[in-house]
């Protein structure tokens, strides 16, 4: 599993990227929320304050790698619960 943190703008891309077509065992997941702490955005490297809109992101495979575990809540309080999707 890929894990990244990203900004308010960047996390509109990464939404509208979950309904692009792709192999079926590939799947994204957005959750949004407000930064526990200062971060950098690891899609286009922006400041992200404390408290300021962001999102996290994780990509992983159904077979091989490493599967998908809740991590979110260490790094954003989460405002829109998202459940896993394709
Ligand atoms: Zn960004």
């Amino acid at each position: 599993m890929k894990r990244e943190i990203v900004c308010g703008k960047c996390a509109e891309q990464w939404q509208k990227r979950k309904y692009v077509t792709r192999p079926a065992e590939e799947h994204i997941k957005v959750v949004h929320g407000f930064a526990e702490n200062d971060y950098l955005c690891d899609t286009c490297n922006a400041e992200i304050n404390k408290n300021v809109q962001c999102a996290a992101v994780s990509l992983w495979i159904d077979h091989g790698g490493i599967p998908y575990s809740p991590w979110e809540e260490d790094y954003i309080e989460i405002v829109i619960p998202v459940s896993a999707e394709k």
